[in-house]
């Protein structure tokens, strides 16, 4: 791997280094949960490769794009958010206040959130 995804803490994650305990995990992809939830129930999906945002991504990236909506789904009905509903959310950049650079989607749930955009 390069430098910079040595420095990469969902890299790190990802590969089980550091013994996060995972939601679920495919071949390509981990779900764990977020250490700061923003809700009753805060999931993180993330791909093993190392991809800075949906900016990065391209039609190579189908399937790998299908599998982290997957693991997405799977970690609600895991964590029985799916009955209720939940919300997929990806920060792209600074205007989304992108933290982590390594791509991941938020799967929030297990209580009304407010609705987006109001
Ligand atoms: P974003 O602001 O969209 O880049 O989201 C980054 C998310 O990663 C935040 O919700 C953080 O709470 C979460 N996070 C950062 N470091 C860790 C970690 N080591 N384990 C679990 N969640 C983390
Ligand atoms: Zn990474």
């Amino acid at each position: 791997v390069t430098a910079s995804q040595s420095d990469c803490i969902f890299c790190k994650i990802a590969s089980g280094d550091l013994g996060v305990p995972f939601v679920h995990e495919s071949a390509g992809t981990v779900a764990f949960l977020d250490q700061a939830p923003q809700a009753r129930e805060h999931i993180l999906v993330v791909p093993k490769q190392h991809i800075v945002s949906v900016d990065e991504l391209t039609r190579e990236n189908d399937e790998l794009l299908g599998e982290l909506f997957e693991t997405a789904r799977r970690a609600a009905v895991l964590r029985n958010m799916n009955a209720s509903g939940y919300r997929i959310v990806t920060n792209v950049g600074p205007d989304a206040g992108q933290t982590v650079f390594h791509m991941h989607l938020h799967v929030v749930g297990g209580e009304p959130l407010g609705h987006f955009g109001k």
